[in-house]
């Protein structure tokens, strides 16, 4: 059966290929728009520049999809784009990925599994995520919080300005 998820995106490092984080995400929303996967919106990709002496560029993105996979149909295949725009040497810092793609929210609601959480577990806590999802799914309700994405990424910037 055809639903949809909601999607992140995220990048953290340059790729040998790609370049600089927002054009790897360029890349990847491309390339997640192909074979099982119909993007239905995608979001501005924003960055940030981190305060203090790391030179690393972020880059995140959010994206409305739809597809006849399941939930961890879905995850094996986001882990394969992932491995697909992965840095091939070793050597990587700790939390320093070309791409993570993460699933957010379900149309069915949530699902819990060993291996996946939806909605994801950090999604009302990071305001990275929420600001790029609030532009394309701003009235999609939590379903375990019972509070909309526009709320909850209202509520996180009263309890952190600026972040
Ligand atoms: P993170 O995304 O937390 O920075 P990883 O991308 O390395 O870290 O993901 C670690 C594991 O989290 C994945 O292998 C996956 O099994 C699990 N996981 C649980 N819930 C989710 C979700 N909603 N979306 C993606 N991965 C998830
Ligand atoms: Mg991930």
């Amino acid at each position: 059966m055809r639903t949809s998820f909601a999607i992140a995106l995220g990048s953290n490092m340059r790729h040998p290929h790609h370049g600089a984080p927002a054009q790897l995400l360029r890349a990847a929303l491309a390339a997640l728009d192909a074979g099982p996967v119909q993007v239905l919106r995608a979001s501005p990709i924003l960055t940030s520049r981190p305060i203090g002496p790391s030179q690393r560029l972020y880059a995140n993105g959010a994206a409305l999809i739809e597809t006849d996979l399941g939930p961890e149909a879905l995850l094996d295949h986001l882990k394969q784009l992932e491995r697909h725009f992965g840095r091939k040497t070793g050597g990587q810092p700790w939390r320093a990925r070309p791409l993570d793609l993460d699933i957010l929210l379900w149309s069915d609601g949530a699902f819990v599994s060993s291996r996946l959480c939806i909605p994801h577990k950090e999604l009302a806590k990071r305001a990275f995520v929420l600001a790029p999802l609030a532009q394309i799914a701003p009235q999609w309700r939590h379903p375990i919080l019972n509070l909309c994405i526009a709320h909850l990424k209202a509520r996180l910037d009263r309890k952190a300005p600026g972040a």
